[in-house]
């Protein structure tokens, strides 16, 4: 099996991957189980760039085909913040809980039909050498009133999915996987790597 290098430390995003990429032709492997210690800075202003810098700087480090994801998280009544910088919106040391706070204390106030956001996911796909391919996906909901639910991470408690009735928090992992930015993102990079465009 065809190795395939997932270019995260967060946690978050290697279960959801683990579970996305199940019955696909790769075994997954994450930096720690590689030895890699790699930190990239996320420099650039777009999620593509961002997951191309990741991807690329990992399939070199690591001498395999590396898979990274850069997401956000876009908030219509903040004009689309945080974006591309949503895991620096409350400065660099801030956990998820600060973040989340930061979050609904900006939109207080704002009236339900105006609490529009979406999560945005770009994968990247880079072997050693080669330009990366690069996979977007999109899900559409509102910033709930307080947080829900325990499961996920990073903003999923505020984010309400209306055909749920419920915040991604309050879904299991199998059903953020059916609506996800990250697994809409990820079926389409399956699809091209089974039609043989990738990889
Ligand atoms: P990054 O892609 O690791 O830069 O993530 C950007 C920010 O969006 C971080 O604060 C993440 O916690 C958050 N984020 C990314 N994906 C998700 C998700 O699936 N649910 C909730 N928050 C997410």
């Amino acid at each position: 099996m065809r190795k395939l290098l997932l270019a995260t430390n967060n946690a978050g995003k290697v279960r959801e991957y683990r579970l996305l990429l199940k019955g696909s032709p790769f075994e997954i492997v994450t930096p720690a189980e590689q030895g890699l210690a790699l930190e990239v800075d996320e420099t650039a202003d777009t999620y593509e760039q961002n997951a191309s810098l990741k991807a690329v700087a990992f399939a070199e480090a690591g001498g395999m085909l590396a898979l990274a994801d850069d997401s956000g998280l876009e908030v219509d009544a903040l004009g689309g913040a945080p974006g591309p910088r949503a895991a620096r919106f409350a400065g660099e040391g801030a956990d998820d809980r600060q973040r989340v706070a930061l979050l609904l204390s900006k939109v207080e106030g704002v009236p339900w039909e105006k609490r529009t956001a979406r999560f945005v996911c770009v994968i990247a796909l880079a072997a050693p050498g080669e330009r990366p391919c690069l996979f977007r996906g999109e899900c559409e909901g509102y910033i709930s009133l307080e947080p829900h639910g325990r499961g996920g991470f990073g903003y999923d408690p505020v984010f309400y999915l209306p055909v749920f009735c419920r915040t991604m928090a309050e879904l299991s992992m199998e059903e953020k996987n059916r609506v996800s930015h990250r697994a809409a993102a990820a079926r389409e990079m399956l699809r091209a790597l089974s039609a043989g465009a990738v990889g």
